[in-house]
């Protein structure tokens, strides 16, 4: 089906009243235009210069202009702004007669919502073969939308329910540890009552019980952490990580001389950051390296390695390592490895340290041989971050 521009365009005004610009043939113009009008899918016609000329009314409807607003304007008013130059890629391929069909775009509406489309172009061609306009179709629409839509919904869903799950937790932690502390308290005047009647293998069942009581009470505080850093609203401040690095090392000062730890660092970078909760994370780590130590003289490295999207920082060890199957799993709440009555713990490090990066936009991994260290990687993404 050919498609050739009428000579004379109306202007914008004309165009409510003379709807019919465009004769797909010449034998029956008004047939062809109503397809082009009435078609479920938008159409767009522009000129060489990536004008808008005409476009149906199924445009109109999805993308929130009028036909009058839309002429004579460009083409690149539907498209994402940071994406433009990559459509005007695709209409210089067109024009030089390369047949583009089902690409993917995201287009934006005059109200501003975006939305993914697919597109085929094609050069229309006056009788004498030269190139006239392009036509834009955009295809699969309704199907793409209807699944944006869903996947919006869905993720609104999910958002809401974690919200509501962080809460429950915050709440039912927050209200465990009352009769907790309560017990302990209890059993504590008990044995103060019974000081003389209570025999040695009795002081030491309820020294065992405080104990797990404190256990206990160490977990659910770690709980009422992570839900509650959940619903914090967050605040990032220009932070210098060597001056995080040296205060987390101050607060661990006796615990690295005690086990002779040797701590080597390079230069961090400067980043936009919470620090108080950095200083917790690389006490965290630091911590564990101490914890998770071999028989060798412990020597961990602290770093920072500059990407392309982020600062990726490593705190490396030569401890007993880790078995891969636990690469994961460690980073869950309550989640260890037994490694011995003499490295105790609650599981919640790791998890809080996940919640901390991921405050800060960024991922934690490890790497790990069994029995030659680990590696402890984090990133820092730029959008929030300053070079050194
Ligand atoms: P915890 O230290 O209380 O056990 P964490 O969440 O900090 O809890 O760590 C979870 C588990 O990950 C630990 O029980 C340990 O098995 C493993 N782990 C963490 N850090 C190291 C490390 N540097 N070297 C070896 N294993 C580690």
């Amino acid at each position: 089906m050919e498609l050739t521009q009428n000579s004379q365009l109306p202007e914008a005004s004309d165009i409510e009243l003379n709807i019919t610009r465009f004769e797909f043939t010449k034998e029956n113009p008004f047939h062809a235009s109503k397809i082009f009008l009435d078609a479920i899918d938008p159409i767009f016609i522009s000129d060489l210069e990536d004008r808008v000329i005409d476009l149906n009314r199924a445009a109109e409807q999805v993308y929130g202009w009028t036909r009058s607003e839309l002429i004579g304007g460009s083409m690149k008013i539907l498209v994402v702004p940071d994406l433009d130059t990559k459509a005007e890629k695709l209409y210089d391929r067109c024009k030089r007669g390369e047949r583009l069909e089902i690409l993917e775009a995201i287009h934006i509406t005059k109200s501003g919502d975006t939305f993914p489309v697919l597109l085929s172009f094609s050069l229309i061609m006056n009788e004498r073969g030269e190139p006239t306009s392009i036509v834009t179709i955009v295809k699969g629409l309704s199907d793409l939308k209807r699944i944006h839509e869903t996947l919006r919904a869905q993720i609104a869903a999910l958002e809401r329910s974690n919200k509501d799950l962080e809460q429950f937790a915050y709440v039912a932690a927050h209200d465990l540890r009352e009769p907790l502390i309560g017990i302990a308290a209890y059993i504590k005047i008990l044995e103060r009552h019974m000081k003389h009647e209570l025999d040695e293998k009795a002081h030491k069942l309820i020294a065992r019980t405080i104990a797990v009581i404190t256990r206990m009470d160490r977990l659910i505080q770690g709980l009422l952490w992570q839900s509650g850093l959940a619903s914090e609203t967050k605040h990032f401040e220009i932070t210098d990580c060597n001056v995080v690095l040296e205060e987390a090392l101050t607060s661990l000062k006796s615990i690295i001389e005690d086990n002779e730890a040797l701590v080597k660092n390079e230069l961090l970078p400067t980043v936009m950051a919470n620090p108080a909760l950095l200083i917790q994370l690389f006490q965290n780590l630091i911590s564990n390296a101490i914890k998770f130590a071999s028989d060798d003289p412990l020597v961990i490295r602290i770093g920072a390695q500059y990407g392309e999207h982020e600062w990726k920082f490593f705190v490396k060890d030569n401890g007993i390592g880790i078995e891969p199957p636990y690469f994961d799993r460690i980073f869950r709440i309550f989640k260890r490895i037994d490694s011995g009555a003499d490295r105790p713990g609650t599981g919640i490090g790791l998890a809080n340290c996940k919640k901390i990066v991921e405050y800060h936009e960024g991922r934690i991994w490890v790497e790990s041989r069994p029995g030659n260290g680990s590696t402890f990687f984090f990133t820092i993404p730029h959008e929030i971050a300053s070079e050194p």
